[in-house]
């Protein structure tokens, strides 16, 4: 960007939440360092896009923490061969994170405004390899897949099988599964032998809402 007022907020960011946290893969941090995260976030908001912490958006949801972004992205360990999922678009802000580490990228998002923003915020950056729908993402996206890398930023009960099922064998899964209030980030690698798990910290992301997820009108 020709003139960014946020570039030495942004640098910060990434030395004091991200790196000093123990994520050390230099693409992420270098996409993290790039990604104006500022644009994501409603004008009000923009002094604060660097803080660290997660921020809403409209229609009641989020953009989340930036050290929760690194790490998830870290932990997909995307290339840019990669075809990747990512369930709940939001602000387009990690679609963007992912666009940027290359590969193609398809993401859903259950609220139509939201993908609607999101495709608006995306233009400028002029992306050739982004592909934005308004579904529920909890079934997937079967036409586009199967995928190598799958992400969900919202908050699941259990990883929703259609998702496992268009994993790629060698594929990995990132996704915050546990309970409405709190969740832990669990990456699953699906290779020949059948699906393996690991369980990494704790976090806490609004509701992944949809057939394979939570119930809508079930109270948090
Ligand atoms: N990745 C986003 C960003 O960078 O701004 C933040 C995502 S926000 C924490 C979670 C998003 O998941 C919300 O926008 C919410 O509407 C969406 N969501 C919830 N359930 C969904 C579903 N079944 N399919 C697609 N999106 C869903």
């Amino acid at each position: 960007m020709a003139s960014d007022p946020y570039r030495h907020r942004r640098q910060q960011m990434v030395r004091k939440q991200i790196e000093a946290r123990g994520v050390g893969d230099p693409r992420v941090l270098r996409v993290m360092g790039e990604v104006p995260r500022h644009l994501f976030v409603r004008e009000h908001l923009h002094p604060q896009a660097y803080g660290d912490f997660a921020l809403p958006i409209e229609c009641g949801q989020t953009i989340s923490q930036p050290y929760v972004v690194a790490r998830m992205t870290e932990l997909l360990d995307v290339s840019s061969e990669h075809s990747v999922l990512e369930i709940g678009t939001g602000s387009g802000y990690q679609t963007l994170v992912l666009a940027r580490l290359g590969g193609r990228v398809f993401s859903l998002e259950r609220i139509a405004e939201l993908a609607r923003r999101a495709i608006e915020r995306l233009r400028p950056f002029e992306l050739d390899n982004v592909k934005i729908q308004a579904f529920d993402g909890t079934f997937g996206w079967s036409d586009v897949g199967p995928f190598d890398r799958i992400l969900v930023t919202a908050a699941a009960p259990h990883v929703p099988p259609p998702l496992i099922d268009q994993l790629k064998e060698g594929g990995k899964l990132v996704v915050p599964e546990g309970g409405r209030d709190g969740q832990r980030l669990i990456l699953y690698e699906k290779t020949a032998e059948g699906l393996g798990q690991s369980t990494g910290e704790a976090v806490s992301f609004v509701p992944l809402i949809g057939r394979h997820g939570w119930a809508e009108v079930e109270d948090g």
